[in-house]
């Protein structure tokens, strides 16, 4: 049914597949992995999960790990979009390879990483990240779980003061892991020296039991995350070794002489690994969603034309301008996370190498920002292509749900969104003070910081739109300095009374950095290829100015005419894309095991496929007549009474 919509596609989708995956090789290995998910009894699409309590979801999740673990390097971050291609829970281990790993290969000496680091990546030492407390998450310095140092043994003592210093949300520490990266304020002779990780042993080696003074479990049910055993733990007067604390920064010798050494800004590293990670990997969920709500928007057909022939949903202007729009994204997002990557392995490369942080500031700005929009990015785009599908969109077997309930988290934890974009509306301010003061400090990125105006006659090209989004942050930038300096306590008015603008600024820059890095990617690519993107690429760069563009309305620099120019060009270029939409979704190659939606299937019935699974999977049926009657009659007996 999809091949004439296959037919119409404008451009070489090979080609498409290798941009959206960073080259060849990246999207053959990719097929490889999603083939070997393909070919598995175990990763065969499986709705009736959805209808199992947590206990066996979790038990499921534990074997397919193992399966996947057979074929697939968990520890190696480019494996990661296997998880892209097994949405109904995250693989047991991606906390310890994603954050303890890299947070000990920042932070751990060279004796450590050789005493551990064997272990760690065999898997045989399995941790979890134990930062976050009931209390305090984001606000990492005021963390209460304390780490005193003992004299006598030159021990450390971990203990939890109080309830609202219990440890809470670390994935995989509910069941599973057998040592833990806990956080805690390091406390030598009376003396406070802020927050450091001490990697501890919590349960036993042979019962897995949590060891004597350490009380730990799992949290509870969420919102998603149903397989992750995100955990709590408390610790009464634990002793732990000299040697747990990692000491690449910060040395205590046996008597207790507390020794600073290195850069301790360093210890950004191990977030951005998981930042980048989120980036790169997590981003393409938006596309599955897309693939999803694209197809069933083919296969859909409500109401009929003239000519008396029912019409596809897609066809609609209203459903194009709920998808199109954040299909433009998912290209944007796609090609800035390219850059990214790049940026944090150079920065990466600069530190370790030559011990160079020159890039380090930059990089983390940058990265902040882009957590929080290609986040924000992915669950809203789930949540409109549950939308864009109706009624089935709610239904888990459409494959829309979890994308939604996996991903939203991702706003919240590594980072939670607002706090990284007032990160980066710092970086901007700093920025903006260059401009003025020193010019020639300014990265090429944030150049744009200088702009005062804009002269461009057509605001709807590629080159106009940069320039009108690099404006609209500069203005903004410029607004929310003079709010914060319109007070005389920086602190105070940075908390209570610039922090929207600040934050609004913040949100801004990553649109504009994104269109460079679409502007990149088209340049030299062949010439149908380039069409279809610049076509993209006017239609983000359009939604990103038209959703925000008070910048600009602040300076009347945005005219009646011009917003109109914009809304109408972006409605004109809708028609191309509805052309090569199914193209464009495609290109991703997911597999429809890999898709796991039954109202999106490259080919087939999709009616068909909902009936099936309504009347013969879904295990709710399994019983002719439920026990749930029963009570039907109680509640005959209740109501007779009334
Ligand atoms: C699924 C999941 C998995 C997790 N896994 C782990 C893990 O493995 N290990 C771990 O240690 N933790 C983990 N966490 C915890 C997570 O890191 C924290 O929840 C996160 O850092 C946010 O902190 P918080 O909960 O304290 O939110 P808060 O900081 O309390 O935020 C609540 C609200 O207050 C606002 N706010 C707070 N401070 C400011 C400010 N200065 N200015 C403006 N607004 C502010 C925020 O924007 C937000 O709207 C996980 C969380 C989730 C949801």
């Amino acid at each position: 049914m999809l091949e004439a919509e296959r037919k119409q596609g404008q451009f070489p989708l090979l080609e498409m597949s290798h941009l959206l995956y960073g080259g060849k090789d990246q999207f053959d290995k990719f097929l490889e992995r999603q083939s070997f998910f393909d070919n598995h009894p175990m990763f065969k699409v499986n709705h009736d999960f959805y209808n199992k309590s947590r206990q066996d979801q979790i038990l499921l999740n534990a074997e397919r790990t193992v399966e996947a673990m057979k074929k697939l390097s968990l520890a190696d971050p480019n494996y990661y979009t296997p998880n892209v291609l097994c949405p109904q829970g995250i693989f047991i281990s991606t906390v310890h390879f994603a954050m303890v790993i890299p947070a000990f290969q920042v932070l751990a000496s060279d004796d450590q990483i050789s005493k551990w680091m064997t272990s760690l990546k065999n898997f045989s030492a399995f941790g979890c990240y134990a930062q976050t407390e009931l209390g305090h998450g984001s606000d990492v310095q005021n963390l209460k779980t304390v780490a005193v140092f003992d004299k006598q043994t030159s021990e450390f003592v971990i203990h939890t003061p109080n309830i609202e210093a219990t440890k809470f949300w670390p994935g995989e520490l509910g069941l599973y892991c057998e040592f833990a990266l806990v956080f805690a304020q390091l406390q030598v002779d009376g003396k406070g020296y802020g927050v450091h990780p001490f990697w501890i042993r919590i349960r036993d080696k042979e019962t897995h039991k949590p060891l004597s003074g350490i009380e730990i479990g799992d949290i509870g049910p969420k919102m998603g995350y149903a397989v992750k055993d995100n955990g709590f733990m408390s610790f009464d007067h634990y002793r732990a070794p000299l040697d747990s604390l990692l000491n690449r920064y910060i040395k205590v010798s046996k008597d207790g002489k507390v020794e600073r050494q290195g850069n301790p800004k360093v210890g950004y590293g191990s977030m951005m690994y998981m930042r980048n990670i989120l980036c790169d990997q997590y981003t393409k969920f938006g596309g599955r969603a897309l693939a999803i709500a694209v197809r069933y928007s083919l296969y859909r057909k409500q109401f009929k034309d003239d000519n008396k022939q029912e019409i596809r949903i897609l066809d609609y202007q209203c459903q194009q301008q709920k998808l199109f729009p954040l299909l433009a994204e998912f290209y944007a997002c796609v090609f800035g996370s390219v850059k990214i990557k790049e940026l944090v392995n150079e920065n990466f490369n600069r530190i370790s190498q030559k011990n160079d942080f020159s890039l380090l500031g930059l990089t983390h700005a940058v990265l902040s920002g882009a957590k929080a929009n290609y986040t924000y990015f992915v669950s809203n785009c789930a949540e409109w292509c549950r939308l864009s599908c109706g009624g089935h969109g709610f239904a888990h077997y459409s494959g829309l749900p979890v994308i939604f309930f996996e991903m939203s988290p991702n706003i919240t934890l590594e980072g939670e969104n607002t706090i990284l974009n007032l990160q980066l509306a710092r970086y901007l301010l700093k920025q903006l003070q260059h401009v003025v003061q020193k010019p020639s400090a300014v990265p090429e990125f944030f150049k744009f910081l200088s702009l005062e105006t804009a002269k461009v006659d057509d605001v709807t090209t590629i080159e106009s739109l940069i320039t009108l989004l690099g404006l609209n942050c500069a203005n903004l930038t410029k607004y929310a300095a003079q709010k914060l300096m319109s007070h005389p306590d920086m602190k105070e008015s940075w908390d209570t009374k610039s922090g929207i603008a600040l934050a609004k600024a913040a949100s801004t820059f990553i649109p504009y950095f994104n269109m460079l890095c679409f502007l990149d990617t088209i340049n030299n690519k062949a010439k149908e290829t380039k069409e279809i993107l610049t076509v993209l690429a006017r239609i983000y760069g359009i939604t990103m100015l038209l959703n925000n563009m008070q910048g600009l309305l602040l300076k009347n620099q945005l005219s009646s005419q011009q917003i109109k120019a914009l809304q109408d060009t972006r409605e004109s270029l809708y028609p191309i894309i509805r052309v090569n939409a199914l193209c464009l979704v495609e290109a991703q190659g997911l597999s429809d095991n890999s898709l796991q939606s039954l109202i999106a299937p490259r080919e087939g019935d999709v009616y068909m496929n909902m009936y099936n699974f309504a009347s013969k999977e879904n295990s709710l049926n399994k019983q002719q007549v439920h026990n749930g009657i029963n009570y039907i009659q109680k509640m005959r007996e209740v109501n007779a009474k009334l």
